[in-house]
């Protein structure tokens, strides 16, 4: 147990050879899988009831097969994997103004705690158990600090289960109210973490957020950019006319409210410095960025000023401040940074930016009802891709650009995100995570050029990369998904963790020497 203890706090690295046998098979090994755990939930095999496009499959393309076959296999692949129609949720589902610095291992399990605890007002004593991701990196994520925090006063035991791996999401939690320190449980409660800081549970339709009365959810009837396109060439509208549209005129105020508070953020980060928390010894380097931006040549200043912005985001979520979700509070440093720094470049007004943020969401819902927005279901082509998609958009928007360049925009900046994995160090927020917005913030920019540059004709379409996100994300190994089992948390400082080992490997071989010696003087009495 001491060795499990270790594997979501410091000791990641020696995972593999540790404790192999004591995880589940699936988080070891890189295996077709329709959630991260790599078993073919029962769920998809009916059609997907945890709310994904469903459709388990079996990895049986090869090269080596015979051209009809292998064409058959392909179709076969993709109609199990294919969207199935359904209706896309309001923005107001996508982007949640909350604390860092994980959507789906602070914001989410926080609203599964709330939920919780108005069922249970009185309770004192409560145990809740981690599972999958949650488990694995939610110390790194705070996970256990936020749900303990929103059961107060009540005592909380965190349990830690990095074995059960649940079918319906890998980000699972149980929730138990006792009516003793040790006594009895007298309420139980499963919640699952699906991403972006949404919640789903056992009593969820079709995977959908339960909906409080009277709150529509499904306000879209379309769930593809196809559509999204179709309309406006049909009604000759741009494309942030749609999402009011659909959406209503309250969404106005709404992404005015998610613009102030992304402003909010990127202003206080700008001006912070210190190390950010968690061990790693990481300094907040946006301040320094941002001073070095204003004395540079406007041509050198440029990224700098643009990454300064994207790295007071992603540091003040490493520091458990408030951000919005865009998607996600890991990727949530791309969209605020690079709208603020195109309008600066475009001197937009704040209505143009409300739009852009308005189209931006769009892309970003698409990519979440399709595929998935979860770092731990689909890896980092979920979160900084989408991110990236998104800001392309709004950018191209902001630069004046018509629907079928804003499409190219979007469709380039997540295919050149495709296969990108999920490895956190120490299971934190912050490496490669902080860097890797603000470089995404620069490819967002430099995809909306591209694609205004051009005539909005294209190849590949902004539907048919999320679903290759999606067919990727299947494929990707679940050391790659949010375990900190793979990658960059295994390799970090790998040099200091081998001098660890041998150190540890030598002290080991002295105790037993002199153990045996002891012994044989003990013999010779
Ligand atoms: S690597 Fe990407 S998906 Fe993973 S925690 Fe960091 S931002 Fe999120």
């Amino acid at each position: 147990m001491a060795q499990l203890q270790r594997v979501s706090s410091r000791c990641l690295h020696c995972v593999p050879a540790e404790i192999e046998e004591m995880l589940h098979p699936s988080l070891m090994r890189p295996v077709v899988s329709s959630s991260i755990a790599g078993v073919v939930p029962e769920s998809d095999k009916e059609g997907g009831a945890n709310g994904g496009a469903g459709g388990s499959y079996t990895r049986n393309v090869s090269l080596s097969m015979a051209p009809e076959t292998r064409a058959r296999a392909i179709e076969d692949r993709l109609s199990r994997t294919m969207m199935v129609p359904k209706a896309m949720h309001s923005l107001t589902k996508l982007y949640r103004t909350g604390p860092g610095p994980s959507s789906s291992h602070t914001m989410g399990p926080t609203r599964a705690a709330q939920r919780f605890k108005a069922r249970n007002p009185d309770c004192k004593y409560f145990v809740v158990t981690l599972y999958g991701s949650l488990a694995l990196t939610g110390r790194g994520h705070l996970t256990d600090k936020a749900i303990i925090n929103t059961l107060k006063p009540g005592e909380t035991k965190i349990i830690w289960d990095y074995v059960k791996v649940w079918e319906r999401h890998t980000n699972a939690m149980k929730f138990q109210a006792l009516d003793g320190p040790d006594g009895k449980v007298v309420d139980e409660y499963m919640a699952y973490s699906v991403g972006g800081g949404a919640i789903v549970d056992d009593s969820s339709r079709g995977g959908a957020p339960n909906t409080p009365e009277g709150e529509v959810y499904e306000v879209y009837k379309v769930h593809s950019m196809r559509e999204v396109l179709q309309w406006t060439e049909k009604e000759g509208k741009p494309m942030w006319q749609f999402v009011y549209e659909n959406e209503g005129e309250k969404i106005d105020g709404f992404l005015r409210d998610i613009w102030t508070t992304m402003k909010d953020c990127i202003n206080r980060g700008l001006f912070a410095t210190g190390v950010l928390p968690g061990g790693l010894n990481l300094r907040r380097r946006a301040n320094a960025m941002y001073l070095k931006s204003r004395r540079m040549q406007p041509v050198f200043a440029r990224n700098i000023r643009l990454f300064s912005y994207a790295l007071a985001v992603s540091e003040e979520n490493a520091n458990s401040g408030i951000v919005v979700t865009a998607p996600t509070c890991g990727a949530c440093g791309v969209v605020p940074a690079v709208l603020r720094w195109t309008s600066e470049m475009m001197e937009n007004t704040e209505e143009e930016i409300i739009h852009a943020l308005a189209v931006a969401g769009l892309f970003g819902n698409i990519a979440k009802t399709n595929a998935s927005i979860s770092g731990a279901e689909v890896g980092c082509q979920g979160e900084v891709g989408v991110a990236c998609a998104m800001a392309a958009a709004a950018c191209c928007q902001l630069m004046g650009g018509s629907p079928a360049q804003i499409e190219h925009a979007a469709e380039m900046a997540l295919e050149h995100h495709l296969g990108l994995n999920c490895c956190p160090v120490e299971g934190l927020v912050q490496i490669p995570c902080i860097d890797r917005n603000a470089h995404a913030a620069t490819r967002a920019v430099d995809c909306a050029e591209f694609a205004l540059a051009m005539d909005g004709k294209h190849m590949i379409s902004y539907d048919e990369v999320v679903l290759a996100m999606k067919l990727s994300g299947l494929d990707m190994g679940a050391e790659y998904k949010e375990t900190s089992l793979g990658g960059l948390s295994v390799t970090y400082n790998l040099e200091e963790q081998q001098e660890q080992a041998e150190k540890a490997k030598e002290e080991e071989r002295v105790k037993k020497m002199e153990a045996e010696i002891a012994q044989l003087r003990a013999e010779k009495k």
